[in-house]
């Protein structure tokens, strides 16, 4: 029999923000940095808004609802600021946790100096382990942040294969300009792109390749973009897309050689299951630290992660929903066959 236990991590409440903060151990030449810690039970949204009180800007995901110290952290934990300050590992400075002897410990760069990354850190010194708080590097507001737009339709599936196989060959270009975005190929490419410290100018010319898509056979819509703030951002962007639905994904990251060489491929797999793909980011993430983190080395080559998701009503029967499920494991194969197996994703995708 599995047995298994099951710890309710959502009412270890609190943040603390540090001025200038020094792991525990360090030594006294270590100047301190400004930082926050995050017990167990933060989301992401009460997080960026008592950031947003603090004035300071911390590297989290792009959904509301997501915890701010557990999953996303142990999965490396993107962000649309990951660009310039790379991922939720590479911001942590220290870990607090509760291994399965039952011995609580803090371990950061000076507790563990031997080990490659924090996580490495704790799965050595602990095997199993619930972490209780993290503390994060915390950064300056940026003055502004630019939002654009991508939206262009097609009308069939020769123009939709068409303009995805062309808009995906202009992501690495967009994303090493330093923009990050979100988006969907679904009778068109549909997206949103931001960037901070941008101008509505510099925007216009990176993406000037996307405008000149419209003028492809079967393809019309529109490229533009806004200037906002950190607080419109929290107000207009954050959102959390497929909570509560009926929804399983299959992705991966995709690297600029595989979209040189296989866009096509991807086109052609979209619109000839007649699926939506999407796009959990679109964006070139910051690697300085990846060899010090325990964070796959694909990150350093990838420019987005894209997915395909099958979903199910509610009164659907098990044989329905098992149909479903069989159809993406397909898809995963299929995904596997033209990314080829050292494509990797960010998330586990065990076969259901
Ligand atoms: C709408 C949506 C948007 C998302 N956006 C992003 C994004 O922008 N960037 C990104 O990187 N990811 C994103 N994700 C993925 C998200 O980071 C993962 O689903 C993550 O695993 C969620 O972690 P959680 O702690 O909230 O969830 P949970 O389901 O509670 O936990 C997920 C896993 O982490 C383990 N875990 C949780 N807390 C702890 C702890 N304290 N100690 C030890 N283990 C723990 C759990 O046991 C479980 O295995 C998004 C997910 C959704 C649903």
């Amino acid at each position: 029999m599995t047995r298994a236990l099951a710890i309710w991590a959502h009412n270890l409440k609190g943040i603390d923000w540090h001025q200038s903060f020094v792991p525990q151990g360090a030594p006294p030449t270590v100047n301190g940095i400004p930082a926050a810690t995050l017990q167990a039970g933060e989301h992401w949204f009460d997080v960026y808004q008592a950031a947003a009180r603090q004035g300071v800007l911390i590297v989290g995901g792009s959904a509301r609802t997501v915890g701010a110290a557990g999953g996303y952290l142990l999965g490396g934990g993107h962000s649309p600021f990951a660009h310039y300050y790379g991922l939720a590992a590479d911001n942590l400075l220290e870990m607090s946790i509760v291994s399965a002897d039952g011995r609580h410990r803090v371990i950061n760069a000076y507790s563990d100096p031997g080990t490659s990354g924090l996580f490495a850190a704790a799965v050595e010194v602990s095997g199993v382990y619930v972490v209780t708080s993290v503390t994060y590097k915390t950064h300056p507001v940026p003055q502004n942040l630019t939002i654009g737009f991508v939206q262009l339709n097609t009308t069939d599936n020769a123009s939709s294969t068409r303009l995805i196989s062309e808009s995906l060959k202009l992501l690495p270009a967009v994303t090493d300009a330093g923009y990050t975005g979100y988006g969907l190929f679904t009778q068109g490419f549909q997206a949103v792109f931001l960037q901070p410290n941008g101008t509505i100018e510099s925007f216009d010319q990176t993406f000037a390749s996307f405008s000149n898509l419209t003028q492809l056979p079967g393809v019309k819509g529109a490229v533009g973009a806004y200037s906002s703030t950190w607080d419109g951002y929290l107000k207009t962007f954050l959102r959390d897309p497929n909570i509560g639905t009926n929804n399983q994904d299959t992705s991966r990251l995709l690297t600029a050689d595989i979209i040189r060489e296989k866009a096509d491929d991807l086109a052609d797999f979209i619109v000839d299951n007649g699926q939506a793909a999407g796009f959990n980011f679109i964006g070139k993430v910051d690697n300085k630290e990846r060899d010090n983190t325990a964070v796959h080395e694909i990150w350093k080559h990838s420019h987005a992660l894209m997915s395909i998701s099958v979903d199910w009503l509610d009164n659907a029967t098990a044989c329905e929903k098992g149909e479903k499920r069989h159809k993406m494991v397909q898809f995963s194969k299929r995904f596997t066959e033209i990314v080829g197996p050292d494509g990797g994703t960010y998330v586990n995708e065990a076969s259901p």
